[in-house]
């Protein structure tokens, strides 16, 4: 029996297709779900079944083809980070059972060269935590908020979609750093996590028709940093509290990936008399810097002082519909899909 008919005895391969550019949001008909054979894994080679997707908003510009390295076609499979379980092996390196992080399609079973494979020890963490607080999304938030961030002891930090993969880890380093944490998340629903299960000191729903005013009496000492992740308003009424040199890690603007309205900024002239420091970042800048990230992660994760939460959407064919979801801020914390 080959590899490809045992892994598949009990299952299909289906794979998720970009059918179509989005213009502006991303909706379900972008996409569509097609079934393929599984793929034998050469000399070298392992197969592969994927067990949790990553669901990212960088994909958004990905498929309108705004982010143009590593591009995706009308045509193409949706490409991303995974977590994956060794079926069979070719690979002297790996064995069945294995987990592994890898860039990879959305679909059930593939081949890849074992070079280009990540083991990942699921001993003491969960696999899918290697997409979320153990991944990228610890990494963005350790780089741009320590390195670009600075922040101080007895700082105010205020972090925008803090209920989200990236903000959440990015609040909780700032309390282990002695810093007051300030969430900003949609509704009154997502600011109760972000204080009640991550541990910031305040939330201020930017939904609220008083959310200028609830922002400003959370951050009665001014803002020091701003790790920001969304732009549009939040990012305009939180300029007009930031404190003379504060620094602005600009990590993502989400509020504009859907829609590509220009940014209207009010309290843009403050900046220059401030002298705030505002600065992008790409979570590849610290790759180079990655085993020093998740050495102190890892240490916080296991003392019990960096939490994370995740929602998980569970099948394939539900994978367009997590991205949409996720997209709209629909729930907290890093957004999964579970195949297998
Ligand atoms: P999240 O899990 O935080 O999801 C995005 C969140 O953005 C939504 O949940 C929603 O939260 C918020 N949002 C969406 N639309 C709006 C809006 N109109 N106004 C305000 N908030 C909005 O995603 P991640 O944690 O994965 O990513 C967070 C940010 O970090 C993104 O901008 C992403 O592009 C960026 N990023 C940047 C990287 C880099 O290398 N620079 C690497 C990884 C991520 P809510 O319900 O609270 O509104």
């Amino acid at each position: 029996m080959t590899a490809a008919s045992l892994a598949t005895s009990t299952s299909t391969n289906k794979q998720v297709v970009l059918a179509s550019r989005p213009t502006k949001s991303a909706r379900l008909d972008h996409f569509r779900i097609e079934s393929i054979a599984v793929p034998e894994p050469a000399d070298g080679e392992v197969l592969l079944r994927t067990i949790y997707l990553s669901v990212d908003p960088y994909l958004l510009r990905v498929i309108k083809g705004v982010q143009t390295y590593a591009p995706i076609d009308p045509g193409d499979a949706i490409f991303g980070r995974t977590i994956c379980e060794v079926v069979h092996s070719r690979h002297p390196s790996f064995a069945p059972g294995d987990s592994v992080f890898l860039f990879a399609k959305w679909q059930n079973f593939q081949v890849a060269h074992g070079d280009k494979l990540k083991k990942v020890d699921t001993s003491l963490i969960p696999a899918s935590a290697y997409l979320s607080v153990m991944g990228h999304s610890a990494l963005t938030a350790w780089g741009g908020l320590l390195d670009v961030g600075q922040p101080k002891a007895g700082e105010t930090v205020v972090v925008s979609a803090a209920a989200g993969a990236v903000g959440s880890v990015a609040g909780q380093i700032a309390r282990i750093k002695g810093c007051r944490a300030v969430g900003i998340a949609g509704g009154q629903a997502k600011c109760d996590h972000v204080v009640n299960f991550l541990g910031f000191d305040a939330c201020v729903d930017y939904r609220s028709p008083t959310f200028a005013a609830d922002l400003r009496a959370a951050v009665p000492g001014g803002i020091d940093v701003y790790f920001e992740n969304v732009g549009g308003v939040v990012f305009d009424t939180v300029l007009s509290m930031l404190n003379h040199s504060a620094r602005v890690p600009l990590c993502g603007l989400a509020s504009h990936y859907n829609e590509d309205k220009p940014i209207t900024l009010h309290h843009w002239g403050q900046m220059l008399a401030k002298l705030v420091r505002i600065q992008t970042f790409r979570v590849s800048d610290y790759l180079p810097r990655i085993d020093e990230a998740m050495l102190d992660i890892k240490r916080w994760y296991l003392e019990g002082r960096l939490k994370y939460h995740e929602s998980v959407t569970h099948g394939i064919e539900n994978a367009p519909a997590a991205f949409v979801d996720m997209l709209s801020g629909a729930n907290p914390g890093k957004k999964l899909v579970k195949l297998a």
